[in-house]
């Protein structure tokens, strides 16, 4: 399942693609991709519209167009986007196809099926399914005092907060658990009894994984073309206690440990990560 890193990298790879570009016709093959809206109406909807900007907000992409619709796209497990140009076939699970006036085609793929996309028209209003989210955990709004008072507030376990992006955006399993081992801090420590200066070092762990995760993937290079949707395959080297069960711990050498806490897997370094 791709994570906040990997979106934003199919983010930069649409924009290169599909900036600028008109939809001819846009054409919803599997209904539940789109729930609430007829065939005939998202086609209408976004008929003739300019893809003006695509952005991110948390694991949504978001395709805004002139007139102020916004698409809003979640991939969830398996939804990627495969470029086509003319009279290529397309390939097995096209779900969505976007007709461009390059005579290209955009095609959204997603062989699970969870994948979601609205039309949100109005532009004065914000998509509801972002209004929940907490800040974007690379801006500025995403401060230590915000990150500080959220922990504050919460008698869960860190790992289960992190994981919840009403509180804290941008985590999945893989990268808590990174952030976390960075910080040192047990993934069961519960959140608001963490002392002032571990929820800083944990403030910076989960920019810094963020980040580098980023940074990394950006050798990724998605490629829209092939409809390479492997975004984590090149990353999994790069991670320092995920899947790594009884492999020494790149600190000091201890067992990484593997629990199964709040139904996902957790692994930790007993050593290094003190409650
Ligand atoms: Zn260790």
């Amino acid at each position: 399942m791709p994570e906040l890193p990997e979106v934003e990298h199919v983010v930069r790879a649409l924009r290169s693609q599909v900036l600028g570009r008109r939809i001819l016709a846009a054409e919803l093959k599997l209904k539940r991709i789109a729930p609430g809206i007829s065939r005939a109406a998202f086609d209408r909807q976004l008929r003739n519209s300019t893809i003006t900007a695509v952005n991110r907000r948390g694991k949504y992409i978001l395709f805004e167009f002139d007139g102020g619709k916004v698409l809003t796209t979640h991939l969830r497990m398996t939804g990627k986007f495969v470029s086509l140009a003319a009279g290529e076939p397309a390939p097995p699970y096209a779900h969505v196809i976007f007709h461009l006036d390059d005579e290209s085609r955009l095609v959204f793929c997603d062989m699970r099926q969870f994948g979601r996309m609205r039309i949100v028209a109005d532009p004065k209003k914000q998509p509801k399914e972002l209004l929940a989210l907490a800040p974007e955990p690379l801006s500025d709004e995403f401060t230590e005092s915000y990150f500080r008072e959220t922990l504050a507030a919460s008698r869960r376990s860190l790992k289960q907060l992190l994981l919840d992006q009403t509180r804290v955006l941008g985590l999945g399993n893989i990268y808590a658990v990174e952030a976390l081992f960075l910080a040192g801090v047990s993934p069961l420590k519960e959140a608001n009894r963490l002392s002032k200066t571990r929820v800083t070092k944990l403030y910076q762990a989960v920019r810094d994984v963020l980040r580098e995760a980023i940074d990394v993937g950006s050798t990724l290079q998605i490629n829209l073309a092939d409809g390479n949707g492997d975004y984590i395959g090149t990353t999994e080297r790069f991670w320092r206690v995920y899947e790594r069960e009884g492999e020494p711990c790149v600190n000091c050498g201890t067992k990484i440990k593997r629990v199964v806490h709040g139904g996902r897997s957790t692994y930790y370094c007993p050593k290094c990560q003190k409650r």
